[in-house]
C-alpha cells in the first residue's frame, strides 16, 4: 500500500487550513482566525463554533432569494438524482431551454438569447467575445477595442481585468489586452456625498465616451462596458441620465453597450434588471450570483436579437460561435435556476426590493456621523459606507471591521479596503434591517 499512496499522503492532515490557497484573501491572517461557516438559512449562518449570525451581504450579492431555500434544495436534489451530466456541446437537455426563455422574458426589450456559462467572469469575457465576433461577421474587423471605466470590476478573466479599473486586479498580470481604453470613475465625493439612489451630478461624464471616440475613431471600436451601479467598489450607482447618455454615444458611433449585471440582476436594485431601472436597453447584459440564488455556479449573456441573427449564417452544420464551456447550462445550475425564478416571481422578492428600498436607505443613512464615516451610498437593497482610513494604511479599518462583524457583532458584511457594503438576500425584513444596520454601527464604533 505504502508504494501506491501518493507522495506526500503521510502531509493529509484532516482540517489542516494550509494546502487551500484561498481567493481574494489574506491567507495567513485568516488561517490565524478563521472565518469558517458549517451551514446557513435564510438570512443566517452558522459558525464553526456553533454562532448564528446575520448574513448582509447574501453571501456576496448573490444569495437573493435567502439561503438554503427549500424548493431550491428540493430541486437540485431531484436533478441530481436524474441528470448529472449531458455534453453541452451540439446536445443539450430541457431544462436549459426553459431557463433560457424564462430568463429571456425577465429582460427588456429584445434581449431574448442567452447564452450560458458559470460565472460572473467567464459571462464578462463571454460578452466581449460575442462583441468582437459580431463585427467581424458584418465585416467590420477593425473594430476590436474595447472600453471600459475606472474602478469597475468585470471579473477576473483577462478580458475582464483589461476593461476593469480596479489598479491590484490588474498591475501583476502583465499587458493585459491590447487596445482597451477606460472611463472616468463616475464617483466624486465632494459633489455626491451621502446620496441615496442615483446622484444628480455626473451625467456629463458619459461624454468622455465621445473623446475617446474621437482619440480612436469609431470604426477601431467594438463595444463599452460598464456596471450599472459598480459594486465591488463600494457602491456607486450610475448618475441621474449618465447611462442614457453612453446609450446615445453608443448608437451614435455603432458601439456595443454591454451592461455587466453580474451583481444588479435579478432584483438587487429593485427590478429584475438594472436596465429597466434605468429606462436604457443595453444590447448585452452579464449575469451570474442571483440566477441560482447561488446554490449552483452559473453565469450567462443576455443578447439582443439583431446580434443573435446576425451569427446564424451560413451553412447550417457549422458551428456559429466557436466558444463555450463544458458546464454550460449544467443540469444542476438550470434546476436550481428554475427553482429561483419561481421563488423570486411567487414571493414577489423584486417588488419587496422596490418596496424597501427607501426604509433600507434611511436605516443606513443614520449611520452618518459616526467615528470615520466619510460617505454612504444606498441604492436599491444596497449601500457603501467609506470609512476614513486609519493612519497604518488603507485597508486596515476595514479589514478590522470584517472580523469585529465576524467574531465579536455576529454579522458578515463585505469590505472592499476601507468601505463597508450591505447587501441583504431580498427576503430582509425591517427587523433584520434594523439589526443590520444596528451591528454595524457597533463595528464602525468598534473600529473608529
Ligand atoms: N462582474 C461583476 C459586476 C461582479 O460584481 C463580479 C463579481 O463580483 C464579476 C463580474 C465576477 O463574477 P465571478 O466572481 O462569478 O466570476
Amino acid at each position: 500500500a505504502a508504494e501506491t499512496a501518493p507522495a506526500n499522503a503521510s502531509a493529509v492532515v484532516p482540517n489542516d487550513l494550509e494546502p487551500y490557497w484561498m481567493p481574494f484573501t489574506a491567507n495567513r491572517a485568516f488561517k490565524r482566525s478563521p472565518r469558517l461557516v458549517v451551514r446557513a438559512k435564510d438570512m443566517r449562518v452558522t459558525t464553526a463554533d456553533g454562532r448564528t449570525l446575520i448574513d448582509a451581504i447574501a453571501g456576496m450579492w448573490c444569495c437573493n432569494a435567502g439561503h438554503n431555500r427549500d424548493p431550491i434544495v428540493a430541486a437540485i436534489q431531484r436533478q441530481a438524482a436524474e441528470l448529472d451530466y449531458v455534453t453541452a456541446f451540439q446536445h443539450s437537455h430541457p431544462a436549459a431551454f426553459e431557463l433560457a426563455g424564462r430568463i429571456a422574458a425577465l429582460a427588456p426589450g429584445d434581449l431574448d438569447h442567452v447564452f450560458f456559462c458559470n460565472s460572473g467572469s467567464e459571462a464578462v469575457d463571454t460578452a466581449l467575445k460575442i462583441a468582437l465576433a459580431y463585427h467581424t461577421i458584418r465585416g467590420q474587423g477593425a473594430r476590436t477595442r474595447l472600453i471600459g471605466r475606472e474602478r469597475g470590476y468585470h471579473g477576473v478573466g483577462f478580458g475582464g481585468i483589461s476593461v476593469g479599473g480596479i489598479v491590484p486586479n490588474r498591475k501583476m498580470f502583465g499587458t493585459l489586452l491590447a487596445g482597451v481604453d477606460h472611463l472616468p470613475t463616475t464617483y466624486d465625493r465632494e459633489r455626491q456625498a451621502f446620496t441615496k439612489g442615483e446622484p444628480e451630478w455626473g451625467a456629463h461624464l458619459a461624454d468622455e465616451l465621445e473623446r475617446i471616440v474621437g482619440l480612436h475613431d469609431a470604426s477601431t471600436i467594438a463595444a463599452v462596458i460598464v456596471e450599472p451601479m459598480a459594486g465591488s467598489t463600494g457602491v456607486l450607482p450610475a448618475p441621474k441620465g449618465y447611462l442614457q447618455r453612453l446609450r446615445q454615444i453608443c448608437d451614435r458611433h455603432g458601439l456595443l453597450l454591454i451592461f455587466d449585471e453580474v451583481i444588479t440582476g435579478f432584483g438587487r436594485l429593485g427590478p429584475c434588471f438594472a436596465a429597466e431601472r434605468y429606462g436604457v436597453l443595453p444590447d448585452m447584459i452579464t449575469f451570474a450570483k442571483g440566477v441560482t440564488s447561488g446554490t449552483v455556479p452559473m453565469g450567462g449573456v443576455l443578447v439582443r436579437k439583431g446580434i443573435f441573427d446576425a451569427f446564424m449564417r451560413g451553412p447550417e452544420h457549422v458551428v456559429e460561435l466557436f466558444h463555450g464551456y463544458t458546464y454550460s447550462a449544467h443540469p444542476l445550475a438550470c434546476a436550481a435556476g428554475l427553482a429561483t425564478l419561481d421563488l423570486y416571481r411567487d414571493e414577489k422578492l423584486f417588488e419587496r426590493a422596490t418596496a424597501l428600498e427607501q426604509k433600507f436607505a434611511d436605516a443606513v443613512m443614520s449611520l452618518q456621523g459616526l467615528p470615520g464615516v466619510l460617505d454612504i451610498r444606498t441604492v436599491g437593497l444596497a449601500a457603501g459606507i467609506d470609512l476614513a482610513p486609519h493612519p497604518d494604511g488603507p485597508g486596515k479599518r476595514g479589514y478590522a471591521a470584517m472580523d469585529e462583524g465576524f467574531f465579536r457583532q455576529d454579522a458578515i458584511v463585505r469590505v472592499s479596503g476601507d468601505t463597508i457594503a450591505l447587501s441583504p438576500s431580498l427576503i430582509v425584513g425591517e427587523d433584520e434591517i434594523g439589526e443590520i444596520v444596528e451591528k454595524t454601527a457597533r463595528i464602525i464604533r468598534a473600529v473608529g
